[in-house]
């Protein structure tokens, strides 16, 4: 699942492409058909894992890869009817088409008389963490919105109280922090949430551009090494031995990596 650091990269990436440029077309193929002609891209930003194309007419056309998204660049001849087929958001320039498969979801926002999906929009998605955030405001939207009962696994997920964590910051967040997997909100106070959030904060930021995404300054390059318990099921921790531990844990049952040791209950 691409995570907020992921998204923001790919804005950019596109942005330096496309924004400015004329584009042939862009087409919403699923689950809606629309489509516009010869239209200029103003900007392309992320939100959270949300992707928004700005158009100069002032169309917003927004997509959520969510778990099995993605986009992919093609030679414009090399577009065939199978890949429409699987398409949700296709943009094509003189050259190039840019494609969006197996989104989440997609939307378009209409230049007038949509402020208040805008609005809703914009509630529904929390301060994005790839950018500095007010940490203050993130924590009093956690406090405000989610119950005390509620994992901290479940919290960091949550899109709306802060937007970019995904379930590779999920299990590292945790881990830094010395938390067991079964932490809930309720057991940690305002300080410790506020960690949370300014590492996730600075974590994200980094992450942004070229390059593997890591947690750890030292260790080198290699995948083992970048990150802290992610993915090391059955190896031991980085820190102290333990063979780090794996399971399907939380309201979505996604896959957790944690230290039994390091983030004993
Ligand atoms: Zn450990």
């Amino acid at each position: 699942m691409p995570e907020g650091d992921t998204i923001a990269t790919l804005a950019q990436q596109l942005n330096t492409v496309l924004a400015g440029d004329t584009l042939r077309a862009i087409e919403v193929l699923r689950p809606f058909r629309w489509r516009r002609k010869d239209c200029v891209v103003r900007e392309v930003h992320s939100l959270g894992k949300r992707l928004l194309i700005e158009l100069d007419s002032g169309h917003t056309v927004q997509s959520h890869l969510g778990m099995h998204g993605r986009w992919r660049t093609y030679q414009l001849y090399k577009i065939t009817a199978a890949t429409r087929r699987r398409a949700h958001l296709i943009l094509s320039n003189r050259d190039y088409a840019f494609v969006c498969t197996n989104a989440k979801d997609v939307g378009v926002f209409e230049p007038d008389g949509d402020q208040l999906r805008r609005r809703d929009f914009a509630l529904r998605v929390g301060p994005d963490l790839t950018r500095q955030c007010d940490l203050d405001d993130v924590v009093q939207r956690v406090r405000g919105t989610l119950a005390p009962d509620a994992l901290m696994m479940d919290v960091l997920l949550n899109q709306q109280v802060a937007s970019g964590i995904g379930n590779v910051f999920k299990s590292e967040l945790l881990f830094v922090e010395g938390k067991p997997v079964t932490c809930r909100l309720g057991d940690i106070d305002d300080a410790e949430l506020r960690r949370f959030y300014a590492q996730a904060n600075v974590w994200l930021q980094a992450n942004v551009g070229p390059g593997r995404r890591r947690t750890r300054d030292s260790g080198g390059d290699r995948r083992a090494a970048r990150l802290w318990v992610y993915d090391r099921a059955g190896r031991p921790c980085l820190r102290c031995q333990t063979i780090v531990a794996s399971a399907l844990l939380g309201k979505d049952a996604r896959r957790t990596y944690w230290c039994p040791a390091c983030q004993a209950s």
